[in-house]
C-alpha cells in the first residue's frame, strides 16, 4: 500500500473510534475484547448448511455453533432435544427464517403483526409472498389485543401466524404471547404458529424475569435474536431457535454438493460469528449477562431521572433499557446518533455506555435548553 492509502485507512479507523463514543441511539453494545480470536481470521471459516449435520467441508465451527444454539434453546426454555436453529446474519434473517418455516407449514396462513414491528417483518412477508394484516399498537408500543382478536375472528377459517414483538425497535414494548394464545384457543383456531422477534431483549428478559412471557414454554414456535446488540458481537449476527418439527418439515432436504441438508437461508454462512458469540457467552456466562442487564436497567433509570431534573418527560416500558423522550434538536440527534420517529426519539442504555457518556449527553441537552431560554 502506498503511504497515502495507509493514511486514509488510519483516518477512517480514527473516525470509527470517534463516532463510537457518541453512539447511544442504536442498540449495539461495545467494549468486548476479541483479541484471542484474531488468528482465526487467517482461515476461510465457513459453515455450510445445517449445523446439526456434519458436511463435507470441515473448516467450520459447527460444534461451537451448536453450543451457541443450545445456550439460547435453554434460555428460551425449548423442549429438550426437540429444537433446532442456527447462527444467522442478524435478527432480520431470524425473522425471515421464522416466517419461512411458518409459511412452509401453513401456506394459507395470515401473518398478524403490529404497526410497531421492525421493518424486517413486512419485508419478509413481501419476500415470502404471504398474506398479512397489520394491527395497531397502543402508546406503549404493545399490540392492540382487541383489534387482533377481532381480526383473527373475521378470518378464523385460515391458519394464524403471529409475529410477536418482544421488545419493539422504538419503545421496546413486548406483546404477550400467552394472551395471544388464549385468544387463539378461545376462537377455536386449530392451526397456528407463533414467531417471536426478540432481537434486543431476547438475551436479557429471561434473565431478569422470573417467568418470561415469550418463550417456548409460553407457546413460541420460533424465536429470533440479534448477536451484535446486547451481546455485542462486532460483526452483525443473530441466533434463531425453532421447534425441531418445523425444520423437519422443510421440503428441500439433501444437497449432495455440500453433503448436508440445506435448512438455512444462506449458502456459505459466517463461521467466525458463532465463535464470537460462544466466546462472549463463555466469558460472561448467565451471571455476567444478568449483571450487564441490571447495569443497563439502572442506567436507564438514571437517564429518566436526569430527564426529570431537566423538566422533560420520558417514557420507559417495564424491564426496558430503552428510554423514549421528545425529539431534541437536529444537532443533538445527529451528534448522538438518535433514532427518531414522529415527534419522539429514544436512547438505549447498552452495555459499554457509561454514566459519564449519559452525563455528557445531558450536558449537551441542557446547554441547548438554556440557550433556547436565553433567546426568548
Ligand atoms: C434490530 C431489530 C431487528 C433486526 O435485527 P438485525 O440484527 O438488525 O437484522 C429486528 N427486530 C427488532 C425488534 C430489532 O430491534
Amino acid at each position: 500500500m502506498i503511504e497515502q492509502e495507509i493514511q486514509k485507512l488510519r483516518h477512517f479507523m480514527d473516525r470509527v473510534a470517534g463516532n463510537a463514543v457518541t453512539s447511544i441511539g442504536y442498540p449495539f453494545a461495545k467494549g468486548n475484547n476479541y483479541h484471542e480470536l484474531y488468528s482465526l481470521l487467517r482461515y476461510p471459516l465457513i459453515n455450510l448448511g445445517d449445523p446439526f449435520i456434519e458436511s463435507n467441508y470441515q473448516v467450520n465451527s459447527f460444534a461451537i455453533e451448536r453450543e451457541v444454539v443450545e445456550f439460547f434453546a435453554d434460555l428460551f426454555r425449548a423442549p429438550k432435544d426437540d429444537y433446532s436453529g442456527y447462527v444467522t446474519n442478524g435478527g432480520s434473517e431470524g425473522n425471515l427464517y421464522g416466517l419461512y418455516l411458518a409459511r412452509e407449514r401453513y401456506p394459507e396462513g395470515i401473518v398478524y403483526y403490529s404497526s410497531e414491528s421492525h421493518y424486517s417483518i413486512p419485508k419478509s412477508i413481501r419476500l415470502l409472498n404471504m398474506k398479512s394484516i397489520e394491527i395497531s399498537a397502543g402508546y406503549s408500543g404493545e399490540i392492540n389485543y382487541d383489534e387482533l382478536e377481532e381480526s383473527m375472528k373475521q378470518h378464523a377459517h385460515l391458519p394464524v401466524i403471529i409475529a410477536a414483538n418482544i421488545g419493539t425497535t422504538m419503545k421496546e414494548a413486548k406483546d404477550d404471547i400467552s394472551v395471544i394464545s388464549d385468544m387463539i384457543r378461545k376462537l377455536d383456531i386449530e392451526h397456528y404458529y407463533i414467531h417471536c422477534d426478540a432481537a434486543l431483549a431476547g438475551v436479557y428478559l429471561p434473565l431478569v424475569e422470573e417467568d418470561p412471557t415469550f418463550d417456548f414454554k409460553k407457546g413460541a414456535d420460533s424465536i429470533a435474536c440479534s448477536g451484535h446488540k446486547f451481546i455485542g458481537s462486532p460483526i452483525p449476527c443473530g441466533i434463531v431457535v425453532v421447534k425441531k418439527k418445523h425444520v423437519e418439515n422443510l421440503a428441500h432436504q439433501y444437497v449432495s454438493y455440500i453433503g448436508s441438508l440445506d435448512t438455512t437461508i444462506g449458502g456459505s454462512r459466517n463461521g467466525f460469528t458463532p465463535v464470537v458469540l460462544w466466546y462472549t457467552l463463555k466469558q460472561q456466562g448467565r451471571d455476567g449477562l444478568l449483571r450487564s442487564a441490571l447495569e443497563s436497567l439502572a442506567l436507564a433509570e438514571y437517564t429518566q431521572n436526569m430527564f426529570q431534573e431537566l423538566g422533560i418527560s420520558s417514557y420507559r416500558n417495564k424491564n426496558a433499557i430503552t428510554v423514549v423522550f421528545p425529539k431534541p434538536s437536529e444537532f443533538i440527534c445527529k451528534k448522538w446518533q438518535l433514532a427518531t420517529r414522529e415527534d419522539y426519539a429514544h436512547l438505549i442504555c447498552m452495555p459499554g455506555i457509561s454514566k459519564e457518556v449519559i452525563d455528557h449527553f445531558f450536558s449537551d441537552l441542557s446547554k441547548e435548553l438554556h440557550a433556547a431560554y436565553v433567546c426568548k
